[in-house]
């Protein structure tokens, strides 16, 4: 059995006191025995987030990342300054990140396996655009940027690896996939992983999913036997975060 695993993805938004106000406001209801809670916060909020949920059980990511330890890249963050923070989880390639900053599957693999080797856990996000959807590639798509982003890892840290599947047109949209369309997808990625790592590995990886999840259809989604929980942006920043989290209720 897989324990799901339910992220929050705050993009730009929560400056620091409001980061630490929301924290202590919403620590003891996302709490659950039943599945992971994660808050993925701007860098600057790591700080405030972090000691808010000290002694909790509620894990702290970042949103991105570089892929080397230090050096010359004014203006990034290296796998090991969250490290020695504490930070637990990294969402790495991120629709946005790759439409906006130009992110390729090549610098996912990267930061993927650079994650890993520190030990903090990827959440690595794949989806297809809205056209990619209509012109019927999608499953094609996805497998190549699964293939693409693993590559080269062995399968005792694939397993460690959590996939978002975000559909492109999904995402802050309010046009949610339906849990079929989403469970397709997702069974598909569990089928590529197979076929590459093997069954085991397979079985063990966690697939999320993500675009407009919400405190009304999380329930559904998350019941689909591929879809090991969800990566939330919008619904994570309000209190309705909490319905999701519980959403077995
Ligand atoms: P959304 O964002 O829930 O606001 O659609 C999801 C994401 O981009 O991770």
């Amino acid at each position: 059995m897989r324990r799901k695993i339910i992220a929050g993805n705050w993009k730009m938004n929560k400056t620091p006191k409001e980061a630490a106000e929301f924290c202590k406001m919403m620590k003891d209801k996302v709490s659950s025995t039943q599945v992971d809670v994660v808050f993925c916060v701007p860098f600057v909020d790591l700080f405030p987030v972090l000691e808010q949920l000290k002694g909790t059980d509620i894990g702290v990511g970042a949103e991105n990342m570089h892929f080397e330890d230090s050096g010359a890249y004014t203006g990034e963050i290296s796998p090991l300054m969250l490290k020695e923070m504490g930070v637990t989880y990294v969402v790495l390639g991120h629709s946005e990140r790759r439409q906006y900053f130009n992110e390729t599957d090549e610098m996912v693999n990267k930061k993927v396996k650079k994650a890993l080797d520190v030990g903090i856990t990827p959440i690595m996000c794949c989806g297809e655009t809205l056209e990619q959807r209509e012109a019927g590639i999608t499953i094609e798509w996805i497998r190549i940027q699964i293939k693409c982003g693993l590559l080269g890892l062995t399968g005792d840290e694939v397993e460690k690896v959590v996939i978002a599947y975000e559909p492109i047109w999904a995402i802050g949209t309010g046009r949610t996939a339906t849990s079929e369309q989403a469970q397709e997808v997702c069974r598909a990625i569990r089928q590529v992983v197979g076929q590459v790592y093997g069954d085991a590995v397979a079985e063990k990886v966690r697939i999320q999913y993500g675009g407009s999840v919400s405190g009304k259809n999380a329930a559904e989604l998350f019941a689909m036997e591929d879809i090991d929980g969800g990566l939330v942006g919008g619904a994570s920043l309000k209190e309705e975060f909490q319905q999701i989290v519980h959403y077995q209720k």
